[in-house]
């Protein structure tokens, strides 16, 4: 512990193949702050399978942070076990770095896919290259770009999320200019946004990796941030979009860019207050 999953993953099997994230060092997150990055022995990740799993279990996510960090033979015998054991699965899914994805080859992927890993959960975050600098995200727009579409030719389908709010005042066009930029040329399936959300054991690190006063923006700056990325996304395949995820302050969900127009007009009702927001007692990561 902890333990994330998606949103998504609530009623799926979870497997920890690894614990941790082998990259662990974007400013804004403390998910895995208190955990060093380990491959678990496929021993105990079998005999979890095997105690953990449920008849009829169709769908598993390996967490923690980025089990497509593991060698491609260790994936493919935790794979191949969850087969044996769920004669149903139908999809396993887990997160994913940029590094993770430079690292293996189309074929790789294509061979992981044959064996039901077909979704990776990827946060873009952002697009501008200003901002990946400055979270230390360890990418940049064109090398994200590229493992998207390396992704793609493998057969992999992948649910991105970006993080509004993350330029701050100052930067909020520049980070949502290059999030469109990015999502424009990129292909992916799913889209998610959230909100910055700064976790107390977080913030010193991310105002000092920032570099400079960092100003956080209000809900109704947020909503705009919303509104400008939705109306400039003219996405390279049609985006099934939500804002699920409990930091936001207005769920949406549509289909990009057919929905379009039904979601700038929910965004423009509670930019004007004709609908409420979340409060932010029940809003976090
Ligand atoms: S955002 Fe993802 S890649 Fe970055 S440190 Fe957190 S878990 Fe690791």
């Amino acid at each position: 512990m902890p333990l994330f999953r998606p949103p998504a993953e609530g009623d799926n099997l979870i497997i920890q193949a690894t614990l941790g994230c082998s990259f662990n060092q974007c400013s804004f997150c403390a998910m895995y702050s208190s955990k060093q990055y380990v491959a678990r022995p496929l021993g105990d990740v079998f005999a979890d399978i095997r105690e953990a799993a449920w008849p009829g279990a169709r769908r598993v996510f390996l967490a923690d942070g980025d089990a497509l960090a593991l060698p491609t033979e260790h994936l493919l015998a935790i794979l191949r076990e969850l087969a044996a054991v769920l004669p149903g699965l139908t999809r396993v899914s887990c997160y994913a770095t940029p590094g993770n994805l430079m690292k293996k080859r189309v074929e790789e992927l294509a061979l992981l896919r044959e064996h039901k890993l077909s979704l990776l959960y990827f946060g873009i975050e952002s697009g501008s290259d200003l901002i990946l600098k400055k979270i230390t995200k360890g990418a940049t727009q064109r090398g994200m770009s590229e493992v998207l579409h390396k992704a793609q030719a493998g057969g992999m389908k992948i649910s991105a999320t970006v993080i509004l709010g993350l330029g701050g005042k100052k930067y909020s066009e520049e980070h949502i200019a290059g999030t469109i930029e990015l999502l424009n040329s990129a292909p992916v399936t799913y889209l998610s946004t959230l909100q910055l959300y700064l976790d107390e054991s977080s913030e010193e690190e991310f105002f000092r990796k920032h570099g400079e006063p960092f100003e956080l923006q209000d809900d109704l700056a947020i909503l705009k941030e919303q509104e400008r990325l939705i109306s400039g996304l003219n996405p390279p395949q049609s985006v099934i979009f939500r804002s699920n995820h409990a930091s936001n302050a207005l769920a949406l969900a549509g289909n990009l860019p057919g929905d379009r127009d039904k979601l700038l007009l929910q965004l423009r009702e509670a930019i004007l207050g004709c609908r409420s927001l979340r409060p932010h007692y029940i809003r976090g990561l």
